[in-house]
Formats: C-alpha cells, sequence, structure tokens
C-alpha cells in the first residue's frame, strides 16, 4: 500500500505539468480557497501566430480563459494589471538548453565533465533554471546532462513542486554516443573516464533507450555524428541501422527522437531513420534540408552556440572578419529557411550564459530571418516540435498563462524581448 502511494506521487510529478493542474499549479493557493484571477491590459497581445492591438488576456488559476478585444472579456472579481506600452505573448520557449552546463569560456566542457562535482553542478543549475525564468522562458527542452547522470529529472521534480523556480522542462536524461566517440578525451588509454554521455552500439542500443526513458526521458538525445575522424574530423557515428533502431525502440514507447548532427550524411541518416529534430545541421546541403521538409523534421539551428564559441576562441564580433564557420552557419541557415525546413528555436544555452537565451532568437533575425518568425519560431512552432501545443505556446482560451509582457513590440524589433515586464507561469507571476 506504502509502494502503491508513492507510486501515484510519482507519477503526478512525473506527469508534464500538461494534462491536468500540477503541484506547480496549485502552489501558492491554499486548498479551498478562491483561484486567483489577473485581468491583463497590454498595448497588444501577439497570440503566438499574429498580433492583435488592443486585446486584453484574462487568466484565471493556471489558465488563461480569455483573450480578446477588451470590451469583449468580462472579468468579475479579476485584479486588474496595466502593461501599457508592453505586448503580451507566450511564455518563449528554448527546445535546446543544457542547465548542466555554464559558460565554456568560465571553465571548459572537459573540466566540467571531468572535475566538477555532481552537487556543484546541480547547485548551479537551480540558480540558472530561475536565470531562465526571469528572461521569460517558460519551456525547455534539455537535451544531454552532459556528465550529471539523470540529475535533470530531478530538477524537473523540483520545478513541479515548487522547491525551486524554473521553466517546464522536457528533459533526455545522459543522451547517447556510439563507443569511443565522446569525451572527456585525452587520459591514458587504460583509464576508464565516465563520457558526458552514455556510451551504445548495436542491439545494446536497445536497452539503454529503453533505460533513460524508464529512469525519466521524455525525449531520446542521440549523437548521430560527432568529432569521431583520425585527425578529429566530425564524421557518422551511428549505422544508418544503428540509427533505425533507436528510433524505432523510442517511438514504440511515446519517446521522440533529437539527433545532434552536423554532417550532411549523419542528418541524412537521422531524417531516415525518423528522427524529429535536427540540431545544429552546419553543414547541411539543399539536398538534406529539401530531405528534412519532406519528412517533416524540424532544424534546431544552435545560432548562438557558434556564435558563442567563436567569440571564446577569440573572434571580435563586429570589429573581425567572420570566421569561417560563422559565414557557413548562415548559408545553412538560409538554405533550411528556403528549403521550407521548420525551425524550431533552440540555443545550446549552457554553452553560454543562462538567461541569455534571446540570443538565439536576435542572430536568426540577424541571419535573415523576419523578426515575426523568430518569435513565432519560440512560441507557437517550438510547442508543436515538443508536442506542447495543446498546453502552452500560444495565447488562448483554455492554455496554460505561460504569458510574458515586453516593452515594445518584438515582432517589429526583436531586442524588444529583452525588456520584460513580466513573466507568467502556471497563471502565477513570477516577475
Ligand atoms: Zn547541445
Amino acid at each position: 500500500m506504502h509502494k502503491r502511494a508513492a507510486m501515484a506521487v510519482l507519477a503526478l510529478v512525473l506527469s508534464m505539468s500538461g494534462s491536468r493542474p500540477s503541484a506547480e499549479g496549485m502552489q501558492g493557493r491554499g486548498g479551498g480557497q478562491p483561484e486567483s484571477a489577473w485581468l491583463l491590459k497590454p498595448a497588444r497581445v501577439f497570440d503566438g501566430e499574429s498580433m492583435h492591438e488592443a486585446w486584453v488576456v484574462l487568466v484565471r488559476g493556471a489558465r488563461i480563459e480569455a483573450v480578446g478585444p477588451a470590451t469583449n472579456v468580462s472579468a468579475p472579481g479579476a485584479t486588474t494589471i496595466d502593461l501599457p506600452g508592453t505586448t503580451i505573448l507566450p511564455g518563449l520557449m528554448d527546445a535546446h538548453s543544457h542547465v548542466l552546463l555554464h559558460p565554456y569560456n568560465e571553465t571548459p566542457w572537459n573540466d566540467q565533465v571531468a572535475h566538477e562535482t555532481l552537487a556543484l553542478r546541480i547547485a548551479r543549475a537551480t540558480v540558472s533554471l530561475k536565470a531562465t525564468l526571469d528572461a521569460g522562458f517558460t519551456t525547455i527542452r534539455d537535451l544531454g546532462t552532459e556528465g550529471a547522470g539523470y540529475s535533470d529529472v530531478g530538477l524537473k521534480q523540483a520545478v513541479q513542486l515548487g522547491v525551486i523556480q524554473g521553466p517546464r522542462m522536457l528533459v533526455t536524461t545522459r543522451a547517447i554516443i556510439a563507443t569511443g566517440t565522446y569525451g572527456p578525451k585525452g587520459y591514458p588509454a587504460e583509464w576508464e573516464v565516465p563520457q558526458g554521455a552514455e556510451e551504445a552500439d548495436g542491439n545494446n542500443l536497445i536497452r539503454v533507450v529503453r533505460d533513460q526513458a524508464g529512469k525519466g526521458a521524455d525525449w531520446i538525445k542521440v549523437y548521430g555524428d560527432y568529432r569521431a575522424g583520425p585527425r578529429g574530423e566530425t564524421m557518422p557515428t551511428f549505422s544508418q541501422d544503428e540509427m533505425n533502431l533507436i528510433v524505432a525502440t523510442a517511438k514504440s514507447i511515446g519517446r521522440p527522437v533529437a539527433v545532434h548532427a552536423s554532417t550532411p550524411e549523419g542528418m541524412r541518416r537521422a531524417i531516415l531513420a525518423g528522427a524529429e529534430t535536427i540540431e545544429h545541421g552546419d553543414g547541411g546541403t539543399p539536398d538534406v534540408f529539401k530531405l528534412m521538409a519532406e519528412r517533416n523534421v524540424a532544424f534546431v539551428p544552435t545560432v548562438a552556440a557558434g556564435d558563442a564559441t567563436s567569440q571564446y576562441a577569440g573572434w571580435k564580433k563586429g570589429t573581425d572578419a567572420e570566421p569561417a564557420g560563422i559565414r557557413r552557419k548562415r548559408e545553412t541557415f538560409k538554405m533550411a529557411m528556403n528549403a521550407g525546413v521548420t525551425i524550431a528555436s533552440g540555443s545550446d544555452v549552457g554553452v553560454f550564459t543562462h538567461g541569455d537565451n534571446a540570443r538565439e532568437l536576435e542572430i536568426m533575425v540577424a541571419y535573415g530571418m523576419k523578426p515575426v518568425d523568430a518569435v513565432k519560431s519560440a512560441t507557437s512552432v517550438d510547442a508543436k516540435v515538443m508536442h506542447l501545443e495543446t498546453q502552452v505556446g500560444r495565447v488562448a482560451t483554455g492554455l496554460f498563462a505561460d504569458l510574458i509582457a515586453v516593452e515594445g513590440d518584438p515582432t517589429a524589433d526583436i531586442s524588444a524581448l529583452r525588456k520584460i515586464k513580466l513573466v507568467m507561469k502556471n497563471g502565477q507571476r513570477v516577475k
């Protein structure tokens, strides 16, 4: 009986705070008290698709009760929050984060994975989650703990239970790599050095996919290529058969697969296997992007990551000429847009400072995306790609009240996303 009760609690905690009121939604309201209600009055509302001047949003409890022209929304008992000059939009989403990493110019990745204690990494992650939420990012898909085990599952629980403040989280636990292809490297071959992700090959992939899912992974994250070549060149890691096995195993237990891939062949194998998102894609070709569009595979370009690491390597942005890697990134980003690929917003934050997630949107705009499309990418598009579109990602009746207000109009000037006036998650004002 104890065990059954414990299982019920665990099931509640593990369920994404979506399909029913979760601990997060109930936090801050005593039992029996009336639900809080807020009438938000901005200058305009971007609902995830389009802009509406002079609309208001009524929030009751954890959800959006009504949205529309002020004259159409009656709000008995609601407390009005005047937000003149602002735009209300859905809480932003980041489809590629690493809350257990911190910027590589503070500590290189190798040293974080090999030398930092788990407690230090988790303590830092709690601060990073709060910074993410304060920056208006109310949902993240965290793509690998990079050596910090399954601690993303516990962090997600801590947020859901209200122990710490942070965004909604989809997690992947350890992520999967082919044996010998990842890091940290640089140790004698006789040493068994713990790696930044879980090694698996061949039929063992079935066991590892199921094990990670069983331990709490919402998505399966796989490295489809890496710097595995004889001179450290990026080369495909898993064979087509292995990739097919990973995706088929994950799919049959309801876990979509996200594949890190930068080479055309690594991307192609992931697409053919049925991966749902491709991360980075720096070496993508028109053919590969055409295939992605045909198979409805979303692209998470992580433009901010290369921008950050190039600067760590000495590039003086705005003064020096753009390094080759940045020029190529611009080109492949345009190629993907021209091919009509769904572009999801995910920054690889962790490589750079948590809370600076909007950098991805700013750089997508600098690389040629319209600001309105960048904002869509981080709201309604990301929600759909993450299978959360019935819960968040739009300002619509019935959805969870994950909302932000920013000064100005981010669909005209993306830098408005830096001027956060309000952050609400699950109907609770957190900033
Ligand atoms: Zn990453």
